[in-house]
């Protein structure tokens, strides 16, 4: 007998938690460290076990094989033969395409990033929902010890969840706007004649150009 779906619901929420929990003690936004190691792990199960897949190779043919930054993950691959037999197939049908003189439109999307799409879904309605008091209060601790979300993850979730907690909202927003005016200040104090004052940044505040550029990615 299958187990009931409130089990593997309540299972799932615990994987979830706690690698949400292991993201947050990291630097930088938690859910870009979540999706880098588990759509690294994807394409590693995916080429691994579903080389032969045939729905995975349709997906894969459709979109002409991973967009640019997931093909990245293939250089390291630890099996050489999966990605030998996958890139064939592209570039045979780039090479048949620059013979006629016209490429084909791939429709499809990178199955990789399907993936992450979904993930990031997962994630950011498990940390707007409310969850039991004992679990709620902790994941707020230690989530409002991290970094807090990037600018495109928050995007996502604004765009996504009708009504973000205000515990969550409070605490990106003052990110945000932190970010703001250190870099405002930054902006000013590099004007000629503010040598001095900008003497006086700390060493954080003189690259918080380098901040932001990691919160623009
Ligand atoms: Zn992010
Ligand atoms: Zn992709």
């Amino acid at each position: 007998m299958s187990p009931p779906v409130i089990n593997n619901m309540a299972e799932e929420k615990h994987v979830n938690y706690f690698a949400l929990q292991k993201a947050c003690e990291k630097p930088g936004c938690p859910l870009c460290t979540l999706i880098e190691e588990r759509i690294t792990r994807y394409i590693d199960i995916i080429l691994f076990e579903h080389i032969s897949d045939r729905r995975f190779r349709a997906d894969y043919k459709k979109s002409g094989g991973f967009c640019k930054e997931h093909s990245k993950v293939l250089l390291n691959f630890r099996d050489g033969l999966a990605v030998a037999i996958l890139g064939r197939g592209t570039l045979s049908e780039y090479i048949e395409d620059f013979k006629k003189k016209k490429m084909r439109l791939y429709k499809g999307i990178c199955p990789a990033c399907l993936k992450k799409n979904s993930i990031e879904e997962g994630f950011l309605s498990f940390l707007a929902e409310k969850h039991n008091e004992n679990m709620q209060s902790e994941l707020e601790s230690f989530f409002t010890k991290s970094e807090g979300l990037c600018l495109r993850h928050y995007a996502q979730m604004v765009k996504l969840i009708r009504r973000i907690p205000k515990w969550l909202e409070t605490f990106q927003m003052e990110k945000f706007e932190q970010l703001y005016e250190r870099v405002s200040n930054f902006i000013e104090l590099s004007a000629w004649g503010r040598q001095e004052d900008f003497a006086k940044l700390s060493d954080e505040d003189k690259i918080v150009w380098k901040e932001l550029a990691i919160k623009l990615q």
